[in-house]
């Protein structure tokens, strides 16, 4: 029987930085917090109950300030607040930005790697 198609050995979490992954299967991906906000995959995020998506857009407000010399100052710089287990198969996130609702499978880590060889691998797949 095979195993989990990706199962996580290590995980790394800083609450200021990230999320980093060491796969049973070699792979490593290092997610920075405004990638994983942005890639919430709860259901008021993706707008699974046929709302609108409430898709927030940490990656590009980051990218935005980086090019002034001040960070806008109304708004405190994202992080995590609690990270905790969900069985075996998933974390859940509290971010400072008071949303909690995702709950990050390690299927969807995987899916959201962005290391350059899944990003090739998953335009491949978007093109096709
Ligand atoms: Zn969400
Ligand atoms: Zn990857």
């Amino acid at each position: 029987m095979p195993a989990p198609a990706f199962e996580p050995e290590h995980i790394a979490i800083s609450k200021s930085k990230g999320i980093k992954i060491d796969w049973k299967d070699q792979h490593h991906s290092d997610y920075p917090l405004a990638y994983l906000r942005d890639e919430c995959p709860c259901a008021s995020c993706t707008g699974a109950h046929g709302t609108p998506p409430q898709k927030s857009n940490y990656s590009a407000e980051n990218r935005a300030a980086a090019g002034k010399e001040l960070f806008p100052m109304y708004k405190p710089s994202l992080r995590m607040l609690e990270v905790e287990a969900v069985g075996s198969y998933a974390i859940r996130i509290d971010w400072s930005d008071g949303h909690k609702t995702g709950i990050y499978s390690f299927d969807h880590f995987r899916k959201i790697c962005p290391c350059a060889e899944c990003k090739t691998a998953r335009k491949a797949v978007a093109t096709r």
